[in-house]
């Protein structure tokens, strides 16, 4: 997968950008292209500095100049470096285009470190800024809130200000993490001021990634969450990579599986925060499968009515699906997901290579979320998934998936990661608390969950269920005109490929039935259903829940 043409610099004045965006251009040898003088470039009639056009201008012409040299810039076919002006993303559609067409790494900085470049001999002049010194800093403080939720939609945010701004060490270190950013792919889920990134490790690995994010952010302590499979295999070699920023005020081991997904693990997690020091500004970072983000990031919603966390998914269904989209909690009884919270991360950080430790049961669980990405809207995402099924040396993996075969190989698995994430994000930011279009997701889950819950949360994995669930659903749909049968055929051929469970018999149905009404896309008697129209396209309809469970059972 290519990435981006260029990578574009954001951020309030004085954080750096025209520095480490030189420093980036010539460590790649492409131009570095400061917006600002390209609005000069266009306006020198006017004036021949930026300070006087605004001045002269006013702001709503000189932002009007500035979005057509922004995009100038991104149209050229050259690879570039650009840096705009501290202003010039806050306008949404100036920003959507960028991050459509760019890498955006937003720089940041203390207020008090903006300041001191500000009053530099030398530093340009700053309109925004002039007048009465006293207000300057309060000043400063309200544009850079007001100005919060352009900055964080970008797909990372790198902070400036640990070194000497001298010091030409310090300066390569920013470019460092910059670049980090721009290799690797990268999305954002754009929700105002709760924006986050969810960032792909790429060669540097979760650790550095999380590292850079944590300097960014700067919280009072933080905290590592894993469970007890993970920790020796993954820990140890995450702390080491995030050591600079200081170790973790606490680190948690949960008990792993779904089984242990329920309030009484989450209690001890809470006292072990407490006791150790939490405050409103501690940071937790869930590293783990689904299980580990939904009872991390639960825990991060109600500790101290709040607080932030990040997203390290360690599972392929967890990358593709649960670490994003804010939906946290635990299971009460066998109603699934029954107590929780929406609560966004701060960023989701995706290593595919986690995948490489995973259990093969796991992994393919979790081809399943893939597919099912793919199946509501990414129809490019479904051809994928069915060339490396047909891979000739896919035969040998397939259906007892051991290490190795195309499924695993990482060159196959990030795009299908990439595309899945990519299909949530869009989702989850059009409707970030599932009151309308984010239903379409659980495509397969009114069954699944149904049939996990039937199994006592250990006959099939998440994955599986939602495998089965998919078939139900897609037979379903061709019972009631909505979904082709050459789709569902086709849908149901590409999860046996997979190595998932197809075989929906009456018998399984029949024990799931009754679990269906603890779903909670009931209401009244009315179940919420997902059903496919094509490949790529789905719909919701709400049904009885009897006339639902009889179509299951009809078509099973
Ligand atoms: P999981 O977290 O239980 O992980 C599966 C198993 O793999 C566990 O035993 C775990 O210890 C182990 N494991 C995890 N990463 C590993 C690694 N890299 N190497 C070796 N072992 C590893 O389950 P899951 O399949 O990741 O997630 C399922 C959960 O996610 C379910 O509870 C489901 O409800 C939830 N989910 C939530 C959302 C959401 O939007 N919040 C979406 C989908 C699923």
């Amino acid at each position: 997968m290519s990435g981006p043409r260029h990578l574009m610099l954001s951020g309030f004045m004085a954080t750096g950008k025209t520095t480490v965006g030189r420093a980036l251009a010539t460590r790649w040898g492409v131009p570095f292209v400061d917006t600002d003088d390209l609005v000069i470039g266009a306006a020198h009639s006017v004036a021949a500095d930026v300070a006087l056009l605004f001045e002269r201008l006013g702001e709503p012409a000189f932002r009007r100049l500035e979005s057509e040299a922004l995009a100038r810039a991104l149209a050229s076919p050259r690879p570039s470096v650009i840096a705009v002006g501290g202003g010039a993303l806050v306008d949404p559609n100036s920003r959507s285009r960028a991050l459509a067409s760019a890498r955006v790494v937003t720089l940041v900085a203390s207020a008090r470190t903006l300041l001191t470049r500000l009053d530099r001999p030398g530093a340009a002049r700053r309109p925004l800024l002039e007048g009465d010194p006293s207000t300057r800093r309060a000043r400063l403080e309200a544009l850079l809130e007001a100005r919060a939720a352009a900055y964080a939609e970008a797909h990372a945010q790198i902070r400036t200000d640990d070194g000497d701004d001298d010091d030409p060490s310090a300066i390569e270190a920013v470019a460092d993490a910059v670049e980090r950013a721009f290799r690797a792919p990268g999305l954002v889920v754009p929700l105002g001021a709760s924006s986050y990134p969810v960032r792909f490790a790429g060669a540097a690995g979760a650790g550095a990634i999380v590292r850079d994010l944590l300097d960014a952010l700067r919280p009072s302590s933080w905290f590592h969450v894993t469970d007890a499979n993970v920790a020796p295999l993954l820990r140890p070699a995450f702390l080491r990579a995030t050591s600079s920023v200081g170790p973790p005020l606490a680190k948690i081991a949960l008990p792993p599986g779904e089984r242990e997904k329920h309030l009484a693990t989450i209690e001890p997690i809470l006292h072990a925060f407490v006791e150790a020091g939490a405050d409103r500004g501690s940071l937790i970072v869930a590293h783990g499968g689904g299980v580990v983000s939904d009872m991390a990031g639960f825990a991060a919603s109600i500790l101290l009515r709040g607080v932030r966390w990040i997203s390290v998914p360690t599972t392929l269904l967890s990358m593709a699906d649960a670490a994003i989209g804010g939906k946290t909690g635990v299971d009460l009884g066998l109603a699934k997901n029954a107590i929780g919270a929406f609560h966004q991360p701060t960023a989701v950080v995706i290593d595919v290579r986690h995948t490489t430790t995973e259990p093969p049961r796991a992994f393919t669980s979790g081809l399943a979320e893939i597919a099912k990405s793919g199946a509501i809207a990414d129809p490019a995402l479904i051809a994928h998934l069915e060339a490396a099924a047909a891979k000739p040396t896919a035969a040998s993996s397939i259906g007892s998936t051991p290490p190795g075969g195309p499924l695993r190989d990482l060159d196959f698995l990030e795009p299908a990661v990439v595309a899945a994430a990519a299909v949530k994000a869009r989702i989850v930011a059009q409707d970030p608390r599932e009151s309308g279009v984010r239903a379409l997701l659980n495509f397969g889950h009114t069954l699944g969950h149904a049939l996990e819950a039937a199994g006592g949360f250990e006959r099939w994995t998440h994955g599986e269920a939602v495998s089965l669930g998919m078939v139900g659903a897609l037979r379903a749909g061709v019972a009631l005109g909505l979904t082709p049968r050459s789709d569902a055929d086709r849908l149901i051929a590409l999860l046996a490929l997979l190595g998932l469970p197809v075989d929906l018999r009456r018998p399984e149905v029949e024990a799931a039935l009754p679990f269906l009404s603890l779903d909670k896309k009931r209401r009244s008697g009315t179940i919420r259903a997902v059903f496919l129209t094509s490949i790529g396209e789905a719909t919701l309809h709400d049904l009885p829940l009897e006339e639902l469970a009889r179509l299951y059972l009809a078509t099973a």
